[in-house]
């Protein structure tokens, strides 16, 4: 059986240009094709036309470009944008532009499916399928950067990792995609726009910090009373708060950036005294700030968004204690893009 061909992309640019060496050409052409794939964006070997007709045909018997292709889009009437992207395999992911005045924001995925569990998730019920591959997160956030021009007239500003999946689950390839983001032959973008989420893997944040990583933490905390959140975070029984507590801690200590929590607040489950004072205790232990997400039903009603003055309570009990807390409302919802909604409904 022939062995599939590899994909270019996951070259780098000195073993392109090795790899020219090593046919007999020269090594320049390596850096030709390293801008095509990244800062122009070739979709196919054919696109590369400062090169010979010869040297496009050697590329293509060695390699493919397993570039995505954006199936559909859906607006919200918000303004939201949906794409479903659809890869080389046949699998689908989902990503989001969400406009704001004077911004836009790129939500990505980085694997399809989730490894994880959380049980008001959508997402978590698709099982993980396989990683995303660096150039395939690259890829979704050249194609929101293009649709935020053409419809908002002004590039991409901001781009946060809290689309399918986990990214710290997929750490490599997430950290490659960022390097093409960030770097001048791939957007330019300055990683202090960049927000990777997770649901709280402590030894990958230790890694994060580790790494001086520049871009910024957000933390899907949910809850800050441990039997809690290992009910609605079933995973979370692997990694106790403590130790999330503690590697947040090293986290600041290394970076000096913030870590900010999600938390949703539902009725019945975090909506006590208990839970708020929990929170409160836990936010005092690193610098931090607390965005509150509006809940996304995604199913028969298990979980429902708490009252409104449950969300005061929070609020008021934060601003107290001195931490900022800010209240997120869902964008997109009619096309089932809001948090914890992405899961391939039309595909
Ligand atoms: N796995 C990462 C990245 C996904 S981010 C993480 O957990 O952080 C998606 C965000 O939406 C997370 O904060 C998640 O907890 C939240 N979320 C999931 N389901 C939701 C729902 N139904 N309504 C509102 N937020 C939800």
């Amino acid at each position: 059986m022939e062995t599939p061909k590899k994909d270019i992309r996951a070259l780098s640019k000195q073993q392109l240009r090795d790899f020219f060496t090593s046919q007999g050409d020269q090594s320049f052409r390596g850096n030709q094709v390293y801008e095509w794939l990244w800062s122009k964006g070739a979709h196919t070997f054919e696109d590369m036309t400062n090169l010979s007709k010869a040297t496009r045909l050697m590329l293509q018997e060695h390699f493919v470009i397993n570039h995505i292709q954006v199936d559909q889009m859906q607006k919200s009437d918000d303004g939201t944008v949906k794409n479903a992207v659809r890869l080389h395999d046949g699998l689908v992911v989902e990503s989001v532009l969400i406009p704001t005045e004077t911004r836009t924001t790129a939500c990505v995925s980085s694997q399809v499916g989730c490894s994880l569990d959380c049980n008001f998730c959508a997402t978590a019920r698709l099982k993980r399928m396989r990683n995303l591959e660096p150039g395939e997160i690259y890829d979704q956030v050249v194609a929101i950067d293009k649709e935020s021009r053409l419809y908002y007239n002004h590039p991409l500003s901001n781009i946060v990792f809290m689309g399918m999946g986990e990214p710290l689950m997929n750490y490599n390839n997430v950290i490659k995609a960022i390097e093409m983001i960030t770097s001048e032959e791939g957007l330019g973008m300055s990683p202090k726009r960049i927000t990777v989420s997770t649901s709280g893997i402590p030894k990958m944040i230790r890694k994060m910090a580790d790494d001086e990583v520049k871009f910024k933490l957000a933390v899907s905390l949910h809850c800050a009373v441990e039997e809690i959140r290992n009910q609605i975070m079933p995973f979370s029984k692997n990694f106790p708060l403590t130790e999330l507590r503690e590697a947040l801690q090293y986290w600041y200590q290394k970076t000096k950036s913030k870590v900010t929590y999600e938390y949703v607040v539902w009725k019945g489950i975090n909506d006590t005294k208990v839970c708020i004072d929990a929170l409160v205790k836990f936010c005092k232990q690193v610098p931090c700030k607390v965005n509150l997400i509006e809940y996304n039903p995604i199913d028969d009603g298990e979980f429902q968004q708490a009252s409104q003055v449950s969300i005061e309570a929070y609020i008021d009990a934060l601003e107290a204690n001195g931490i900022v807390a800010k209240v997120r409302r869902s964008r997109g919802k009619d096309i089932d893009a809001a948090c914890g909604q992405l899961a391939n409904k039309e595909a």
